[in-house]
């Protein structure tokens, strides 16, 4: 083991406690993005992890955009050609409500079991704080650091991180870097470490069935107009068969066919219709047959009902026939579908089958990009070397099902590789009741951290 990575690791066990006393105190401050009562709150955790990583020696600044501030940091090392990392987090939080369900307040950190349970302590205040306190240990015990460091927290990731791609989009020369190192995202456990290569893409749409002026009498009217719930349950079911596959012509478009080793290697994966029932309480697992579970949720897209409604659902009884129904859908898409191809190919379908006697209105938002990250460059190799040396396991390389917009922005933008390396575990209650991170995520967290930091500098 090198000097520096010795003393780094050995800092990090002398410094244990006050690491977790420093996360425990950023837990504190309710920055919760999604409630206008929590603005102040969401600009003092900025505030707080400004001021944290001056104090570590590196120069941060607030930087105002039209929302909530990001955060941003560097250290420029003395060596000309040393790589540049970007690290990605993301200061905000989910809702804590329902508070009732919490065991402990979400905004006062407790220590149980091994776990930090609050607020924000996997998802993902303590995820990005691995990566401060691992540019401390190496800071603090060295003077500087092996690499150029550039960090960038914002506060709006949990309401769809509104400002922050055009953000990149307008200042690619600040954000400029050899690799992006990003941990938001989950290992399978903590022997087994998991590395994301790739996300699926979102596509939303409202759609509104309109049959008539106000609701009707169903007695005076019945069986001579259209019921819109009834037209708008036939358009949509016609979307999918049986067995879960869409029959939009185009939906599929651009979809990428696995070839036998990527299958194989995600098939290492042990997340299928055990995991699924016990997970979600589902009778059984469901979908395209001729796809496992992992692959579903990986390579292929969807086509999903969020919401219907119209009409009547009070109490007792109220006999019309409603003037209108609406629903909302989103589809997760994968590489290489298109959103504006798959929205044009759904408004088609729904229009050409629109029934007699109804007007159909379709809002389909802009939609973001599915994401495929490549496996094959020095940033993901020093995440492996580094994952390996830290679990005592190679890692799993997985397709996750969610979005995170942001990653298509930096992957497109700045043209380099990124690394999706989560610290978190399947069992941490992230976006619920009783939020927590484990000691030993946030332990190893900063290992790998420094361990990536030091091999990237090896090996550029
Ligand atoms: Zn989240």
């Amino acid at each position: 083991m090198s000097d520096l990575l010795e003393e780094a690791l050995a800092y990090a066990r002398e410094h244990r406690d006050a690491f977790v006393q420093e996360l425990c105190e950023y837990l504190t401050i309710p920055s919760v993005s999604a409630q206008p009562e929590h603005e102040r709150d969401v600009k003092m955790a900025a505030l707080w992890v400004v001021e944290h990583l001056r104090q570590r020696g590196l120069s941060a600044e607030l930087l105002t955009t039209e929302g909530a501030p990001l955060v941003y940091a560097e250290w420029k090392s003395s060596h000309t050609h040393a790589p540049t990392v970007l690290i990605y987090g993301h200061y905000d939080v989910q809702p804590a409500e329902p508070l009732e369900l919490w065991h402990t307040p979400p905004f006062e950190p407790s220590l149980r079991g091994g776990y930090i349970v609050a607020r924000g302590a996997d998802d993902n205040k303590g995820q990005h704080f691995a990566h401060i306190k691992a540019l401390e240990c190496l800071l603090c015990t060295t003077g500087a650091l092996p690499i150029n460091v550039k960090v960038l927290l914002e506060g709006e990731e949990e309401i769809g991180s509104t400002h922050l791609s055009r953000f990149v989009r307008e200042h690619p020369e600040l954000l400029k870097c050899d690799c992006v190192l990003i941990s938001d995202s989950a290992m399978r456990s903590l022997q087994q470490p998991t590395i994301i290569y790739g996300l699926r893409g979102l596509l939303d749409l409202d759609i509104t069935v309109r049959a008539l002026e106000h609701d009707v009498h169903s007695g005076h009217y019945g069986g001579n107009v259209q019921n819109p719930i009834m037209a708008l349950a036939q358009l949509l079911a016609e979307a999918k068969d049986r067995e879960g596959r869409v029959l939009i012509p185009g939906f599929y478009d651009g979809v990428r066919a696995l070839d036998a080793a990527e299958r194989a290697q995600l098939a290492r994966c042990a997340w299928g219709e055990a995991e699924i029932k016990k997970e979600t309480g589902a009778l059984q697992a469901f979908g395209e047959p001729e796809f496992t579970p992992v692959e579903r949720r990986g390579i292929r897209p969807t086509f999903e009902v969020n919401g219907m409604w119209g009409g009547y659902t009070g109490p007792g009884i109220k006999t019309i026939i409603p003037a209108e129904a609406h629903a909302k859908v989103t589809c997760r898409l994968v590489p290489y579908q298109e959103p504006a191809h798959v929205g044009a190919a759904i408004r088609r379908f729904f229009e050409q089958r629109c029934p007699p006697g109804v007007t159909l209105e379709m809002r389909i938002g802009p939609g973001s990009p599915p994401t495929l990250l490549p496996l094959d460059n020095h940033a993901m190799r020093a995440a492996v070397q580094a994952a390996t040396a830290t679990f005592g396991a190679e890692p799993l390389f997985e397709l996750e099902g969610g979005s995170i917009p942001v990653v298509h922005e930096f992957a497109h933008t700045l043209q380099k590789p990124v690394v999706l390396m989560g610290f978190g575990l399947p069992e941490d209650n992230i976006h619920a009741p009783n939020e927590r991170f484990a000691l030993a995520s946030f332990e190893k967290g900063i290992e790998a951290s420094v361990r990536f930091m030091i091999q990237l500098s090896a090996t550029s």
